[in-house]
């Protein structure tokens, strides 16, 4: 199995080091490693697209053609798991709470209307407990980083979890979002539903 985690900006190595104990403790064997290039990513067999700076990550991406590629290997059917900035990359619909419409690229492929900074800014950043029951986790904890969450939802968007009323997990075929970093906490569960996803597809 050959998980990618997308390197342009953003905590890459917590989510390579996240599914790599993922892998493990599921025994399952395979590599896990930062990806950056169209070529790269059109050997994965599962993509995760970090937290970081969702404009930043998304105008290197359409730059180096990768947005592309990405856009494809998702629409056959390749697990992607987007975590806050990959969230609000997967989206079909973004804005900023504050400054509104941003015109950033986006795969537009998550049917989900995104509010960007919804918990508010930086300096309101916090760590919670959450539960993400339709996966099989009673508990785990997110840490909320000038968290996005979700205002709406299309037909075939599942509701995986929600915090202070706000949709903050999402799924929809073979997309798993979260507006929450689950790699930046020692519960690797849900980086373990994600690699049993990949596992599925195989
Ligand atoms: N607010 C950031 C954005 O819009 C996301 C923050 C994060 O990924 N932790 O890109």
């Amino acid at each position: 199995m050959n998980i990618g985690v997308l390197g342009v900006q953003g905590d890459v190595a917590e989510n390579v080091s996240a599914t790599k104990t993922a892998m493990a403790k599921l025994g399952i064997k395979g590599t896990v490693r930062a990806v950056k290039t169209p070529e790269q990513i059109s050997k994965l067999d599962g993509l995760i697209i970090p937290g970081g700076e969702s404009t930043m990550i998304g105008q290197m991406s359409l730059v180096s053609g990768a947005i592309k590629t990405i856009k494809e290997k998702i629409q056959s059917g390749m697990p992607v798991f987007g975590i806050c900035a990959g969230l609000i990359l997967l989206s079909k619909n973004a804005k900023d709470r504050v400054v509104g419409k941003t015109n950033q690229p986006l795969l537009d492929l998550l049917d989900v209307r995104v509010e960007r900074n919804s918990f508010g800014r930086q300096k309101d950043s916090f760590e919670a407990e959450v539960s993400a029951q339709p996966l099989g986790i009673a508990k785990t904890k997110g840490v909320f980083i000038r968290a996005p969450s979700i205002e709406d939802i299309g037909k075939g968007v599942e509701i995986i979890s929600k915090f202070n009323e706000k949709i903050v997990a999402v799924k929809q075929a073979n997309i798993l979002a979260t507006s929450f970093h689950p790699e930046l906490t020692h519960d690797v569960s849900l980086h373990q539903y994600f690699v049993s996803m990949v596992a599925k597809k195989k």
